[in-house]
């Protein structure tokens, strides 16, 4: 059974969702005006109860199946997250973002419309027994919505047996559906070193210490935690995005900074790595006499591990709506971090992956979410829940 008939009609409908999420993209907890679009077209669908200002700009919307209310073991959640990025969007068309420097890079104005086209179906019908929760979150990222979520009491206050999330992967076909049990995505972490030395004259550097020269070698060093620390079969990955110091060509710094981010897909050897790091950073810059600081910031993203069972039944449902040929069963796992992580830790889930096409890559300025995701995604929502909350 393909797509649903009255998603794939509302096709037209849908994609001007879209394309006005598109136009308005909202950095992390500044999605109000999103969210209340969000709200709006829930209560005009004919919700049961429609929450707001959870995680700060989370919004629920519940919906009860033919027979009314189920309780946590009749009950699951949906997730669509709702943010943009501070990105220039490159694309020159209709629905480019009104905003300069933000833009939906990442395509969760897709993922929420998805999740919209489903809700608008679904509160029609009411073809399940029991309760979906629909949950559309803020600060995806790298501002940890998901637990802003989870700290507001999201799972007391909508007790649910399960939870699922879906995100589109570009240089997939249209209609494809892959993941994996266990972990999909990696744990995403952050760390930052500043170094003071003592700055002075470039002609000078004997009566300097230099923080530049420590921090390549720094650099260089931590390179050989991966290369000589890390059993080959394993994944981990350190990565040093940021170095800063300096500026005139004929004076020596006082400082250096450093910034990076380690990712991996186990708890233990992420702490280990975390431990080497430190080593390195501390006895390179005690052999240069230099001080330096070492901060973990407190925004991990722990790795997405999908439960066995709830990804059996996901891969079950998209062989229903797109057919067994096109579900990819046990696809790679990527670095990338996803904050579902944090729902994942709670309640049995699975992350699915849905083809968006031969689209630019995510995050980068020319991508576009592909509308035609929209039905798919929409009908896979649509049979999950039904799947999953049978009627008698
Ligand atoms: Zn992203
Ligand atoms: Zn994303």
């Amino acid at each position: 059974m393909p797509l649903v008939n009255s998603i794939a009609d509302a096709a037209p409908e849908l994609r001007a969702w879209r394309h006005d999420f598109h136009q308005h993209p909202e950095l992390n907890y500044e999605e109000h005006r999103t969210a209340k679009v969000v709200a709006e077209r829930l209560r005009a669908m004919g919700f049961d109860a429609v929450e707001t200002g959870i995680g700060q700009t989370g919004v629920i919307g519940v919906l009860h199946g033919r027979n009314g209310p189920g309780d946590e073991a009749n009950a699951i959640m949906l997730r669509a997250d709702m943010d943009a990025l501070p990105i220039h969007e490159m694309n020159d068309v209709p629905h480019r973002s009104l905003t300069d420097g933000k833009m939906h890079a990442c395509g969760h104005d897709g993922h929420t419309t998805m999740l919209l086209g489903a809700a608008q179906h679904m509160a029609e019908t009411r073809a399940f027994d029991g309760t979906v929760y629909f949950c559309f979150q803020p600060a995806e990222e790298g501002g940890a919505g998901a637990k802003a979520m989870i700290e507001d009491g999201l799972f007391e206050r909508f007790p649910c047996r399960s939870v699922y999330g879906m995100h589109n992967w570009p240089g997939k076909p249209m209609g494809q559906f892959l993941t994996r049990r266990g972990p999909l995505l990696a744990a995403s972490d952050e760390f930052q070193i500043t170094l003071t030395g003592l700055g002075g004259h470039a002609a000078k550097p004997d009566t300097c210490i230099d923080p530049i020269v420590c921090g390549a070698a720094i650099v260089q060093s931590l390179q050989s935690i991966v290369a000589r620390r890390v059993d080959p079969l394993e994944s981990v990955v350190v990565s040093v995005t940021t170095f800063k110091s300096g500026d005139p060509f004929n004076v020596i710094p006082e400082t250096a900074f450093l910034g990076g981010t380690v990712r991996s897909f186990d708890a233990e050897l992420h702490e280990r790595t975390y431990e080497q790091i430190e080593r390195i950073v501390t006895n390179i810059a005690s052999a240069h006499e230099i001080k330096a600081e070492f901060k973990r910031p407190d925004n991990m993203y722990p790795a997405t591990i999908n439960d066995a069972a709830q990804t059996d039944f996901c891969l079950e449902v998209a062989r229903e709506v797109a057919g067994p040929d096109m579900v990819v069963d046990g696809v790679d796992p990527t670095m990338g971090g996803e904050d579902f992580a944090f729902f994942a830790q709670i309640k049995p889930s699975c992350f699915m992956l849905i083809g968006n096409g031969d689209s630019a890559g995510l995050h980068h300025p020319r991508y576009d979410f592909n509308d035609e995701a929209t039905a798919w995604g929409a009908s896979f929502w649509t049979r999950l829940t039904e799947k999953a909350l049978p009627l008698e």
